[in-house]
């Protein structure tokens, strides 16, 4: 069971009193991500091959990997070895506190609007869908971050936010420090859809490395009847 929405805002404001925000990039008080520091982090200009992860303008498959790809385009807002960013996204994962995950969701946001605009896709999306955490460590958290950040974006763009479609059905490795071999192995049918599949889906997660839980995700998706799953990540890296 994850704890309701009010234990999570009196957390918020407990913290708040014992710890006043302040920018993980600058120190200064008032906020968790202040708009200097914000603003000054680079972007990624277009997409990635969601297969081996080359730059790819339009963020689909490029020719190699394009008949054995579940993922129909892949993209992130920024890349990841920014001191900034590094430090925002681990203070996101172990503080879990929504102040943080706004101004992040708002990197999304803006990198999606950017490529509507720049007509990467144009059709609305039937569910934005965080990469899903094991029971076991969702409990032991309390939150989850990719869905911290996939519920701004869903409520921005009006696209309902589902998280009851995806699960984990085991509990896999971090994937952090894994060789791509393993990650694809480690992940490999972790993921379970029940219900019925959405058409679009927009996944949704933190940071993308090599995308191995992205491509088992859209894998299961795609098996279960999504017609299309595009990947959206804050960092790349
Ligand atoms: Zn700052
Ligand atoms: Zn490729």
């Amino acid at each position: 069971m994850v704890p309701p929405r009010w234990a999570a805002k009196a957390r918020e404001q407990i913290l708040e009193t014992l710890f006043p925000s302040h920018c993980v990039g600058c120190a200064e008080r008032g906020s968790w991500l202040c708009t200097a520091c914000l603003g000054g982090l680079r972007q990624c200009a277009g997409g990635f091959c969601p297969g081996c992860l080359r730059p790819s303008t339009d963020g689909r498959p490029c020719f190699v990997c394009a008949a054995s790809c579940p993922l129909t385009q892949l993209f992130a807002a920024c890349p990841y070895r920014q001191g900034t960013l590094v430090k925002a996204v681990e203070s996101l994962k172990y503080t879990g506190v929504q102040a943080l995950a706004n101004p992040l969701a708002g990197l999304l946001v803006a990198h999606l609007e950017h490529l509507r605009y720049a007509a990467a896709w144009s059709d609305a999306f039937d569910a934005v869908i965080p990469i899903p955490l094991h029971r076991r460590r969702l409990l032991a958290r309390g939150y989850q971050q990719a869905a911290l950040l996939a519920a701004p974006v869903a409520q921005h763009f009006g696209w309902p936010l589902r998280e009851d479609i995806l699960f984990r059905r085991r509990a896999t490795r971090p994937q952090v420090g894994l060789p791509q071999r393993i990650r694809q192995n480690n992940v490999r049918g972790a993921f379970v859809v029940r219900g019925a599949a959405p058409r679009r889906v927009l996944l949704v997660d933190d940071v993308v490395t090599t995308a191995s839980t992205m491509r088992a995700c859209a894998k299961a998706l795609r098996d279960a009847g999504s017609g299309e799953v595009v990947a959206v990540a804050l960092a790349h890296g």
